[in-house]
């Protein structure tokens, strides 16, 4: 579905990414992994349009991304909710914004049910605790139907059970819908239970070190096996060192 070849991209004349290549299948759930510093946003700013100055190819469905048809859904850090408006303005701010999108009722009540926020909607978000923003804006972000999830560090500002449980929440729900999400973190348990596919980038060779599948996706009852996973992945980053 995104096919990025040959990417190079500069701030100025430092190189940030490399020659970087990926494919992302539709329907996958890719999590990305890397030092501070080596790309991950950059690489998130390039597929969502905000980066357009690079070198190289990234196309959705064999079209150069600027022109393709493509909606982006963004989760990043901090939320991204606006302080001004309550949770339902909020979640329902990019239907606003997309007329032409059209999403069920039934589906909103199901995506507002699945991250158990309906009793919050009248609420701003000053009036939440850092694990409801989050889930405000997962019900945003899936309501949205996206063609392409991108996901910045979206569990890092939260304590550690709320985090837990926040990543159970959001695979619970991409399940049911299966969007197309490239999900950006620095935790390696965390990356190993989100994606099926594990991406880790490289500092210095600003580039992709490994791409692994996952065999512990889904996988019940596989927690000895994701950590021996987070160890293999942790000898691979310190090989490259
Ligand atoms: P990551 O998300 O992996 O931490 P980033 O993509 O944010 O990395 O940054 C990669 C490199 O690019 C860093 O060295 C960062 O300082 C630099 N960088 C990021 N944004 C800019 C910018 N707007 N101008 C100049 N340098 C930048």
């Amino acid at each position: 579905m995104i096919s990025i070849n040959s990417l190079t991209v500069k701030y100025n004349e430092t190189e940030v990414l490399k020659n970087f290549s990926l494919n992302l299948d539709k329907g996958e759930i890719y999590s990305m992994i890397g030092p501070s510093g080596c790309g991950k946003s950059t690489l998130l700013k390039v597929l969502c349009g905000i980066k357009k100055d690079y070198i190289g190819d990234v196309l959705y469905n064999g079209e150069p991304i600027e022109h393709a048809k493509l909606s982006v859904g963004y989760v990043p850090q901090n939320y991204g909710l606006l302080d001004w408006k309550k949770v339902e303005d909020n979640i329902y701010l990019p239907l606003m914004l997309d007329k032409n999108k059209k999403v069920k009722e039934t589906e909103v009540l199901d995506i507002l049910n699945s991250l158990e926020i309906e009793d919050l909607l009248k609420r701003y978000p000053r009036e939440l605790s850092g694990g409801q923003k989050q889930r405000v804006a997962l019900a945003r972000a899936f309501i949205s139907q996206p063609d392409l999830l991108l996901m910045d560090e979206p569990f890092s500002a939260l304590d550690a059970f709320t985090s837990s449980a926040s990543q159970k929440l959001f695979l619970r729900i991409w399940n049911k819908y299966k969007v197309t999400t490239l999900f950006i973190t620095h935790n390696i348990q965390e990356a190993v239970s989100i994606g099926r596919h594990v991406l880790l980038m490289g500092k210095v060779s600003r580039n992709l070190i490994d791409n692994i599948d996952n065999p512990t996706f889904g996988v019940a009852d596989s927690d000895m096996e994701k950590m021996q996973l987070a160890n293999t992945i942790v000898k691979k980053f310190e090989e490259t060192v």
